[in-house]
């Protein structure tokens, strides 16, 4: 058993939240801290995606990019996802005036 940090109630050793207060205890910060860095990796993958083919003027780039935006939490690589929508806008811009 173990005491909550910020009601001083006692809590299981496996909560993450503290059932009485409702806040995260350390481990469940932990585990809050290790999700989120595990989700900006994939974030920042599939930002680097969504240029890439929105570069290419793949509708992949897309759905890479709505994938970063809806990964990034953080906010951290958002411009990545926004650049790989944008360039495939640019695309389908510049294949409208092509026609
Ligand atoms: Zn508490």
């Amino acid at each position: 058993m173990k005491y909550c940090s910020t009601c001083g109630s006692q809590i299981n050793d496996e909560c993450l939240i503290c059932p009485t207060c409702g806040c995260s205890t350390e481990l469940g910060k932990e585990k809050l801290t290790a999700t989120t860095t595990k989700k900006s990796s994939a974030a920042l993958v599939c930002g680097i995606l969504a240029v890439v083919f929105g570069a290419l003027g793949g509708w992949l780039g897309v759905l890479f990019g709505i994938l970063n935006l809806v990964l990034d939490k953080t906010k951290k690589y958002r411009a990545l996802g926004i650049i790989g929508i944008v360039l495939f806008a640019v695309w389908i811009v510049i294949f409208l005036f092509s026609l």
